[in-house]
This record gives structure tokens, C-alpha cells and sequence, in this order.
């Protein structure tokens, strides 16, 4: 592609639409081209934009910097979820833990209960009537007599 105008070696700057196909210029002659007289108008376009290479350097330094910042905000947000993630592990451990332990617990209190031999005369105890309206605490009175009697038989 060359300029429009004949003999022109300059550096193509512009393409007018004016034409088709459009129609090429250099920076001297552009001027020239949209006082031509066209069917229709002249839409000149720059072909390149070249900004100077100050401003170049300058917008090249800014990205490098926000790329830096997107970078350590990164790693910053690997290393945060990274902790949030150790806590909630240690969290979760602890919770199941503690149910595993409860779990046990109330395994160990049924096997007791069901190996006790209710020494009574037919009439309802204490315990009994416990059993229906405060069965945790009528649980762990059982359990800490059943304990008593583990310690007792087996001494
Ligand atoms: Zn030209
Ligand atoms: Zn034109």
C-alpha cells in the first residue's frame, strides 16, 4: 500500500474510508486527500497510534507495578486462606473430637444400663421417676453408682 498520492513514499499515517477500498495517506498529504472531492465523505482514520516512547516506558512501568501489586495481593490471599482453612481443620478436629468422646460416653452409659441388676422391691425409685423428666442427670446418677459398683467388685 502506498500514500494516494503519486510518487509519495512516505510512511502510510491514515486510511479514509471515503473510498472503496479506502483510501491511504501519509501525515504531508492527508490535508490534501480531504479537499479532494469525493462522492462521499472523508473519514480519515490514524492507521497507527505511536506514542512516544516516554509515555511508553511510563505506561510499561505502571502495569509492571500493578503487576506486582496483583501478584503479592495474590500470594497474600493464598497465604490467608491457606490459615483460614488450618483453623477450620483444627475447628472441625476439635468438634469431632469432643462428639467422638460424647459418643463413646453414651455408648459405654447404655452397655452399663443394660448390664445393671435393678436391686428392687417392685416399687418405683427415685431414679425411675427421674428417668422420665430429668432422664440426663437420672442417666448420670446410674452411671456414677455403676462406676462406684465397677470399683467396688473389683477391688
Ligand atoms: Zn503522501
Ligand atoms: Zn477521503
Amino acid at each position: 500500500m502506498k500514500c494516494w498520492k503519486d510518487q509519495c513514499e512516505n510512511k502510510l499515517e491514515f486510511t479514509c474510508s471515503c473510498t472503496n477500498p479506502p483510501t491511504y495517506s501519509c501525515d504531508e498529504h492527508i490535508v490534501a486527500h480531504m479537499k479532494t472531492a469525493s462522492n462521499s465523505r472523508h473519514l480519515p482514520d490514524p492507521l497507527t497510534i505511536s506514542p512516544n516512547p516516554e509515555t511508553k516506558r511510563a505506561l510499561i512501568d505502571c502495569l509492571h507495578k500493578s503487576l506486582s501489586n496483583l501478584y503479592e495481593l495474590r500470594r497474600k490471599t493464598v497465604l490467608d486462606f491457606s490459615m483460614q482453612i488450618k483453623q477450620i481443620n483444627e475447628k472441625m478436629k476439635i468438634a469431632l473430637e469432643s462428639f467422638d468422646d460424647s459418643i463413646k460416653n453414651q455408648r459405654k452409659i447404655i452397655s452399663q444400663i443394660k448390664t445393671i441388676k435393678v436391686i428392687s422391691n417392685g416399687s418405683k425409685t427415685e431414679i425411675d421417676e427421674m428417668l422420665v423428666s430429668e432422664p440426663e442427670i437420672a442417666i448420670k446418677l446410674l452411671k456414677d453408682s455403676f462406676d462406684i459398683f465397677i470399683d467396688q467388685t473389683s477391688l
